[in-house]
């Protein structure tokens, strides 16, 4: 019955684990614990939601700076990618932005230049 017992230690259906060093795991319970009713009002109400919440907003911080401007030249606007590391051209054309990347008009991409766009002819006039 061995196979039984491993599954015993699964995490449950949807969810995924992540090994962590005891210090670690000693320092994020007593951290939860200290916050405890904090975490509580803002609806965290287990370990894994406020471990969940420190991912999370880590991911989101790091979605913020991933696409900066690199430079702008014609009617290109090129963009640094730091998720894909890849430069970025987006080809400002008949009104439209289009990502060489996407083959789109609307991506991640051609969002960032329109607002590199209205930032350049708005700081010229
Ligand atoms: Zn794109």
């Amino acid at each position: 019955m061995v196979p039984y017992l491993y599954g015993t230690d699964m995490p449950r259906a949807g969810f995924k684990s992540v090994t962590l060093k005891e210090e670690t795991y000693r320092e994020l319970e007593d951290t939860y614990r200290q916050e405890k009713e904090i975490l509580a009002r803002e609806g965290i109400g287990s370990l894994t939601a406020f471990v969940t919440r420190i991912v999370s907003s880590y991911l989101r911080e790091r979605e913020k700076t991933r696409l900066r401007h690199f430079n702008i030249y014609e009617s290109v606007i090129r963009i640094q990618d730091s998720k894909i590391g890849r430069l970025v051209d987006v080809d400002y054309r008949n009104g439209e932005m289009f990502c060489s990347l996407c083959h789109s008009t609307e991506c991640l991409h051609t969002g960032f230049a329109w607002g590199i766009y209205r930032q350049h002819h708005t700081s010229r006039q």
